[in-house]
């Protein structure tokens, strides 16, 4: 049974103890504007005893058995489990998300650690003769930094520590500056179950990324956050030849062919353009419905959207909060800017000044916008999306495909092998059909194109963790 934390104060963690850095900072709760609690701001030597603390833990974790490391990733996912109240109300303070998509965070995160928890890389024989015996087996990288963006702070730490820990890896994880406390209370919290040195936290401000990836130590970058970040992890990290990971932007599109049974589907469209105000990165953010259905699929949407109830996460029978922090409130208002310079049509919404505190957009709906807007070609990362209408499967199929972006798709049709043809020639890591943004377990999750570099999940998920060794024995 794990002891109780406290959630009003936040520390680094480095080779199990709790420390505190000279110069601290803070966020704000994005829908209040109030002052959330001091965190630390770490230096180049928090980074250095880190990464010593996790070189010296990996000689001894990624010596125990697979059977040692199960056990205390099940008993560490039950302890965040007995915590999901106090975890589900602090991402609420400090992403702005509705209690409802917290507790779903939670939920995923410890389902996420459950399920990596039970894979095992097994060694595999592949040649056994009289003369000769071929053995392919996976070895730990060494130390892992795992980069997490503000969107879901909680359930992309867990996303990394599960398959780090279980390889035999140990990983230090650095919250964004805009989302740490959640972070820092789980990576506290693990220091009930692992040696010391195995999981750790180090918060702090943009300096802190840099000096983790220009590290010599780490063996393994693992970072989710923007391709335009992820391509300067890449640079970073090639000086050591460091392993990455990179899980990057998105611009999904959603092709809706003329035989949908609109009502079914237009919540499942809504619901999945507009979660977490759009600051997720396999949300729907082109929608390609058939000509022939457009009004009427448009004015369903609208009226879907005009659902949503905006507020503070806590607030009953809030379905949407606001944006996560002011730089993003200020990229997506830039974005809202062109709607009339440009004279895109609203369907609904519109609006970036509600006139109360805190980071609040309206959900919004631009209609048929040219092709080449900045609305259909860059990723919004906030409430708003656009329709767009088709005619023709092959073009419509190029113009889903007409991105640099590869991270999800889906197909919406009652004609199941015409979604498999249509899906097939996607160019993403993630397709759904009838559906956008339902996992299934162990798939695999990662972008094609600049959506990123390698993927997340299931076995394919650990090799990410290791090196491959192949040992070839000569029996005579
Ligand atoms: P971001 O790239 O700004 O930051 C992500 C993380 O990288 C943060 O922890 C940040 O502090 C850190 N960072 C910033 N500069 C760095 C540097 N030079 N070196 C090392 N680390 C650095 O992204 P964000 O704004 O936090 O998140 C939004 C973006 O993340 C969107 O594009 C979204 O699509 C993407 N995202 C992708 C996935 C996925 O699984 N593919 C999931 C969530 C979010």
């Amino acid at each position: 049974m794990a002891t109780q934390l406290d959630f009003t104060t936040f520390h680094n963690v480095i080779n199990g103890k709790l420390t505190s850095t000279k110069e601290t900072r803070h966020n704000i709760n994005p829908a209040t504007g109030e002052a959330n609690a001091e965190v630390s701001v770490s230096t180049a030597e928090d980074v250095d005893a880190a990464v010593a603390a996790a070189q010296e833990a990996f000689k001894s974790w990624s010596k125990t058995s697979h059977d040692e490391r199960e056990k205390a990733l099940l008993a560490y996912a039950d302890a965040i489990e007995a915590h999901a109240g106090q975890f589900q109300d602090l991402l609420v303070l400090e992403q702005g998300k509705p209690k409802q998509l917290a507790s779903f965070e939670v939920v995923t995160a410890v389902s996420s650690i459950r399920a990596n928890a039970k894979l095992e890389l097994k060694p595999v024989v592949l040649e056994d003769t009289p003369e000769k015996k071929a053995i392919q087996r996976f070895t730990p990288l060494g130390v892992a930094v795992g980069i997490v963006p503000w969107n879901f702070p909680l359930m992309i730490a867990a996303l990394k520590i599960g398959p780090a820990v279980i390889t035999g890896n140990t990983i230090i994880i650095k919250p964004s500056p805009f989302t740490p406390y959640t972070d820092i209370k789980v990576v506290e919290l693990a220091q009930q179950f692992f040696p010391p040195g195995v999981i750790q936290i180090l918060s702090g401000d943009d300096s802190l990324g840099p000096m983790l990836t220009e590290h010599p130590g780490p063996a393994k970058i693992s970072f989710t956050g923007s391709s335009f970040t992820g391509k300067k992890v890449m640079a970073s990290a090639s000086k050591t030849l460091k392993r990455v990971t990179l899980e990057l932007g998105g611009n999904d599109p959603a092709i809706i062919c003329e035989d949908v049974d609109i009502e079914q589907v237009v919540p499942k469209i809504a619901f999945a353009a507009f979660i977490n105000s759009g600051q997720v990165c396999v949300a729907i953010k082109r929608i390609f419905v058939h000509e022939s259905i457009h009004e009427k699929f448009r004015d369903a949407l609208v009226r879907a959207v005009k659902d949503f109830k905006l507020g503070d996460g806590n607030e009953e029978g809030v379905t949407h909060g606001p944006i996560q922090n002011s730089m993003q409130f200020e990229k997506v208002k830039d974005l809202f800017a062109e709607i009339e310079k440009e004279k895109w049509s609203v369907a609904t919404g519109g609006r970036t000044d509600l006139g109360r505190p805190g980071y609040f957009i309206e959900p919004t709906i631009i209609d048929r916008p040219p092709i080449d807007s900045r609305i259909v070609t860059e990723e919004p990362f906030g409430p708003i999306v656009p329709i767009v209408t088709w005619n023709d499967e092959a073009s419509v199929i190029k113009e889903a495909n007409n991105t640099k972006m590869g991270l999800g798709a889906s197909v919406w049709t009652k004609d199941l092998d015409r979604a498999q043809r249509i899906a097939e020639q996607l160019e993403a890591g993630c397709v759904w059909i009838n559906n956008h943004l339902e996992p299934s377990v162990n798939s695999s999750f990662g972008g094609h194109k600049e959506s990123g570099i390698g993927y997340e999940g299931g076995l394919g998920g650990l090799m990410g963790y290791c090196n491959a060794q192949s040992i070839h024995i000569k029996k005579q």
